[in-house]
C-alpha cells in the first residue's frame, strides 16, 4: 500500500480527462495550467492525458482549449474502482481516501463531451473504496452532485 505524500492534503489523484478553456485574463495565471505544462508527463501507467494541452506565455504555461481523455480502455478509468488506499489517508487513520478529481484541469467546461463527463461520474458512484472526492467546480455546466460520502 502507497504512503500518502507528505504535502499533499488528499490521498490520490486522478486525471482521466484533462484540459481547459480560458475565460479571463487572469487565466493567464492559472496554476493547473503551469502544473499540467511543466511536469514530466508521462510517468508509469499516465494516460497521458496532459500531452499538448498547454501552450508556453512567457515563463508560465497556459491552456490551448484542447481537452482530452484517456483511451476508452485505458486503465485509469477503473482506478476509482480498484484503488486500494494508502498508509496514511489525509481524512485519518482508517478512513477512506479523498481523491483529487481532474485537479488539471476542467470537468465541466464547455465542449467536454457529455459522455466523458458521465464515465467520471459514474466511476465515482461505483466505488466502494473511496469515500470523498474533490473536484474543482471551475465552471459548471450540468450537474454538480458529484461529492461522494460512504
Ligand atoms: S482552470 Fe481554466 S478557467 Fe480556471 S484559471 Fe485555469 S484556464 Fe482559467
Amino acid at each position: 500500500m502507497p504512503s500518502r505524500k507528505p504535502d499533499w492534503w488528499w490521498d490520490y489523484s486522478w486525471n482521466p480527462v484533462a484540459g481547459c478553456k480560458p475565460v479571463s485574463p487572469g487565466c493567464k495565471n492559472c496554476f493547473a495550467a503551469q502544473i499540467a505544462g511543466t511536469h514530466s508527463w508521462p510517468f508509469a501507467g499516465s494516460a497521458k492525458v496532459h500531452d499538448d494541452v498547454t501552450d508556453a506565455n512567457g515563463t508560465r504555461r497556459i491552456f490551448n482549449g484542447t481537452l482530452t481523455a484517456a483511451p476508452p480502455a485505458h486503465l485509469t478509468w477503473i482506478s476509482p474502482l480498484t484503488w486500494g488506499g494508502v498508509e496514511n489517508p489525509a481524512l485519518g487513520p482508517e478512513k477512506p481516501s479523498l481523491i483529487f478529481v481532474v485537479g488539471m484541469g476542467d470537468l465541466f467546461v464547455e465542449g467536454r463531451p457529455n459522455e466523458d463527463i458521465d464515465r467520471v461520474v459514474a466511476s465515482i458512484a461505483q466505488s466502494d473504496h473511496i469515500g470523498l472526492y474533490q473536484i474543482p467546480l471551475i465552471r459548471t455546466r450540468g450537474p454538480i452532485g458529484a461529492v461522494r460520502w460512504t
